[in-house]
């Protein structure tokens, strides 16, 4: 292996879920990325890293907080950080995995490197199910991935966090017209022939009233897949998980959308969506 490459273990935390463990890993210039991997009745999943930090600021995010970018990892660092869970975890084919990019990190904004990774494990552990969550910072290679990634078995995620553009500019500051992202969503869906998952953290008092709920049918229009997420507290951050949960998910259903409630594992070892550390 090219010892640029080369990415050691260094650490491993326990959740008391059982089924959940964060993995603290180190680059061969030692910076710190971490990887989550659950081990869900039916399917692994490995939330792996993309970027050795990020500086798109989201704020409900420790390294968006932070603006810690250092760097992107390389292909090869990728699934490296990647293959070193198979093999301590001893995976075994016995049930897929979910290769998800959902880490630290914008996938986009390391797109060659992400699309070299993806095709490397695709053909060494074939299938199994590739995912990535981005805020939609780069239109064009969302419509590229229809293409880059048409033989693989992947879910587009996109970061949407409020239907109301100044709401989502506070929450994600570096991010893309609203009505143009969807367009572009909607032609990816076209292109690629596959529906793609509207990702909403739910906040107190942010993003979570009725009428949050009506503008993201407004914008979306029914039938579309949302994931609402749990909020996980990171460090620094004032944001608090929303109380309204019942009633915002209530109101997205009566008007025909398909909605889905996710807590993400390992929140008491700070490995859940938002709280892993790169540095
Ligand atoms: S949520 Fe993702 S894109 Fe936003 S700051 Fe965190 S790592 Fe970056």
């Amino acid at each position: 292996m090219n010892e640029k490459a080369n990415i050691k273990i260094e650490d491993i935390k326990y959740s008391t879920d059982k089924i959940t463990r964060k993995y603290v890993q180190r680059t061969y210039d030692n910076l710190k990325i971490e990887t989550t991997y659950v081990d869900y009745i039916n399917k692994h999943i490995i939330c792996f890293s993309t970027q050795v930090g990020c500086n798109l600021g989201c704020k409900f995010c420790y390294n968006g907080i932070k603006h810690n970018f250092k760097r992107n990892l390389t292909a090869e660092e990728i699934s490296t950080q990647i293959e070193n869970i198979i093999k301590n975890e001893k995976l075994n084919g016995n049930k897929p995995i979910l290769f998800s990019a959902m880490g630290i990190g914008e996938p986009l904004l390391n797109y060659n490197n992400l699309v070299e990774s993806f095709r490397y494990l695709n053909n060494k552990y074939p299938n199994n199910k590739f995912a990535l969550a981005t805020t939609g910072i780069s239109l064009e290679h969302i419509l590229k991935l229809a293409e880059d990634l048409k033989n693989i078995n992947f879910k587009l995620t996109i970061s949407l966090h409020s239907a109301f553009q100044e709401k989502r500019n506070n929450l994600i500051p570096i991010n893309a017209d609203l009505r143009t992202l969807v367009n572009t969503v909607k032609e990816y869906e076209k292109i690629s022939n596959k529906q793609v998952e509207w990702n909403y953290v739910l906040l107190d008092g942010i993003n979570d009233t009725i009428n949050d709920a009506k503008e993201l049918f407004e914008l979306l229009g029914k039938n579309e897949f949302i994931k609402i997420n749990k909020f996980n507290k990171v460090e620094n951050s004032n944001l608090v998980e929303s109380k309204n949960l019942d009633l915002f998910i209530s109101e997205l259903k009566n008007n025909g959308m398909q909605v889905e409630y996710y807590e993400t594992n390992g929140s008491d070892i700070n490995g859940a969506c938002g709280q892993m550390i790169a540095e």
